[in-house]
């Protein structure tokens, strides 16, 4: 991950401090003590994650230094000695970051928060919806400069078929007052469609009704805020919404994810149906063959690198299908379409599980895998009477040698 930070800072004491943390957090930093020392620096090498700029420096006291840096296109963060409502300003308005009070523990305990969250919002879509071209050129600005990327609409409408076309949006900045469908209505007609997990929305509105805010949350937003707002005030908005997103997200795979082998778990194979409206549903149990005996002689982590390198296989040769570690060395399989297509894809997997050489220490280790497989309509089988029957194959499998695949449809 982008990690390489610019510190220019001139207390020795105070880069010791920035070092230490910076480095727990996972971050590299580069340090310069001057403007000419930056600017060497730079010279060589712009591209960072970010700049953390002191306010003073020997060679430009009042903050020559931010200039110099933003004309490199690196986002930048500011660190002041005192807080004052004039220096504030001057540096939002030149269009850093943030900036930071130094004499408090508080405040630059907010940085390091403040470079994961502008690393992970590269992992984010923005859409900003206002009639004003103005009002959306600021909010895109303001978003770009935080690592989002952005794209825009015109009102409710055009949002909702451009949401159509970008299924990676998580973030919608939306305006009320818009003609063809204003945000409230476009925020309740996205809500039927997304969860407040999936795309996150901050409503906006420069109307003077104090019932915005429980209208917007009513509809579904997650947060609102009355427009003119300032910059740290929308920031610290958007950061929230993006980090309660990403600790959902996080805890969603969590829940429904195999630790070991990354594959989705028992739980989302039976919450998984598809959606295309397919009439076909084809199931898969399988299992590796003495898997006990890979285990007594390669020892634990023997086993678990099998089970790696048998995953990573399954998901490759199904990446259109949901694929999903049961327990153990079980795997499952729900895929849509020819029965007879699917046959062949598993006797394909079989033969290749059973050439793959799987690397452990100085030794190779071989597998091979029984496979049983179903197939019905999916309108009239359920997937527990389709998993079973598919079990009933998998062991008539290992009852004849193993290393096979049966199948028989419904
Ligand atoms: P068969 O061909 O009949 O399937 O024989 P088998 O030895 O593969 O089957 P069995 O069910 O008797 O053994 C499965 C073994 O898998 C037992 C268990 O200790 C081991 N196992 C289960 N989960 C894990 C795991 O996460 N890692 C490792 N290394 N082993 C596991
Ligand atoms: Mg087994
Ligand atoms: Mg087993």
């Amino acid at each position: 991950m982008f990690n390489k930070v610019l510190v220019v800072e001139d207390s020795k004491a105070f880069r010791k401090f920035l070092d230490a943390q910076l480095r727990q957090a996972g971050f590299h930093a580069v340090f310069a003590e001057s403007i000419a020392e930056a600017n060497a620096i730079i010279a060589r090498d712009n591209n960072f994650l970010c700049a953390v700029l002191d306010y003073c420096l020997p060679d430009g006291t009042d903050g020559e230094i931010i200039d110099i840096v933003l004309s490199h296109h690196i986002k930048s963060v500011v660190l002041t000695a005192h807080f004052s409502q004039t220096i504030r300003d001057k540096v939002l308005s030149k269009g850093v970051i943030d900036y930071l009070l130094k004499d408090s523990a508080a405040s630059v305990s907010y940085l390091v928060p403040l470079l994961q969250r502008l690393q992970a919002n590269t992992h984010h879509k923005a859409m900003v919806v206002d009639d004003s071209t103005m009002i959306r050129r600021h909010l895109v600005n303001l978003l770009e400069r935080q690592n989002l990327s952005v794209i825009q609409a015109e009102n409710g409408c055009e949002a909702i078929s451009l949401l159509a076309e970008h299924p990676d949006v998580t973030l919608i900045i939306t305006d009320n007052d818009m003609p063809k469908k204003d945000g409230i209505t476009m925020t309740r007609e996205i809500r039927r469609m997304y969860s407040r997990n999936q795309i996150a929305i901050l409503g906006l509105s420069g109307s003077s009704d104090n019932s915005m805010t429980a209208q917007y949350l009513k509809a579904g937003a997650n947060d609102f805020l009355y427009k003119p707002f300032n910059q740290e005030e929308f920031y610290c908005r958007i950061h929230h919404m993006l980090n309660m997103k990403d600790t959902s997200d996080k805890l969603y795979k969590m829940a429904n994810q195999d630790t070991l082998t990354g594959l989705w778990n028992r739980r989302y194979f039976f919450n998984q149906q598809c959606d295309k409206g397919c009439q076909h549903r084809n199931i898969a149990m399988m299992d590796i063959d003495f898997f006990k005996k890979v285990n007594d002689t390669y020892g634990h982590d023997g086993g678990d690198a099998v089970l790696i390198h048998v995953s990573r296989l399954i998901q490759a040769r199904f990446e259109d299908a949901v694929v999903a570690r049961f327990g153990g060395e079980e795997f499952c399989i729900q895929a849509c379409g020819a029965f007879s297509h699917f046959q062949q894809r598993l006797e394909q997997l079989r033969v290749d599980i059973e050439a793959l050489c799987i690397p452990y220490l100085d030794n190779t280790i071989n597998v091979t895998m029984s496979i049983g497989a179903v197939s019905g309509a999916a309108q009239s089988h359920a997937i527990d009477d389709m998993l079973r029957t598919a079990d009933d194959h998998l062991y008539y499998a290992k009852e004849h040698g193993r290393n096979q695949v049966v199948a028989h449809a419904l």
